[in-house]
């Protein structure tokens, strides 16, 4: 994972090669042992040397990582996290499927704007069926999803935008897409993975270590 000191070998999801990426800048931050256990989180500005784009990533390792302990030396596990251009799902309980649905837009956003939204189509198709949607149409399946608020409401205004987008992509009209646009349809996409599946998990896992920790000062 972590290769030199001044390059790491990842993927870039702004082109997709995995390749060497450039340490440009860099940021150590630490754990308050007083309220947490020991740890440390590189962040690292990476420049990617194929396409030159910029991206944010962080190396992290505490003693929720330790793999090994010897001669009184532990041996830390390092965890490589890409947050910029976006943050992918693995480690939650996004499902496999949906998260790499949701990558192959990603990869393909800056390569040709139609396949990408043609993949965060299929990203949302996935989720539906997922969700068990009823409806013939995707439209139909979000209307049926924010109906039983499995949905935040909000997306009922963008099923609108989704129906042109995807049928105009889909069936190849020589159409050239804003990029604000896809971008647009990328963010409505992450809210609605956030909000299924990332928000529920993160608040089960702050309401478990609460309970441990309220247990343990009993
Ligand atoms: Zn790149």
């Amino acid at each position: 994972m972590k290769n030199n000191d001044n390059y790491i070998i990842e993927e870039c999801r702004h082109c997709g090669n995995k390749t060497k990426l450039d340490v440009v800048g860099k940021y150590t931050e630490y754990g308050d042992p007083e309220f947490d256990y020991r740890w440390e989180k590189n962040w690292l500005m990476l420049k990617c040397c194929a396409c030159k784009k910029i991206s944010l990533g962080s190396i992290y390792s505490g003693e929720d990582t330790v793999i090994s302990y010897n001669n009184g030396e532990y041996e830390y596990d390092e965890i490589y996290t890409m947050h910029f251009p976006i943050e992918t799902y693995h480690g939650t309980n996004v499902p496999e499927k949906v998260n790499d649905a949701f990558s192959s837009a990603l990869k393909v956003h800056y390569v040709d704007k139609v396949i990408c939204l043609i993949a965060l189509r299929r990203t949302l198709e996935i989720i539906c069926k997922d969700k068990g949607a009823n409806g013939k149409t995707l439209e139909k399946k979000i209307l049926d999803l924010t109906q039983k608020c499995v949905f935040p409401q909000v997306i009922n205004e963008a099923s609108d935008i989704l129906r042109i987008l995807g049928n105009e992509a889909a069936h190849g009209d020589d159409v050239n897409y804003d990029e604000r646009i896809v971008q647009e349809m990328i963010n409505f996409t992450q809210i609605i993975i956030e909000y299924v599946y990332v928000i529920p998990f993160r608040i089960n896992h702050i309401k478990s270590k609460l309970i441990s920790k309220s247990n343990s000062n009993i």
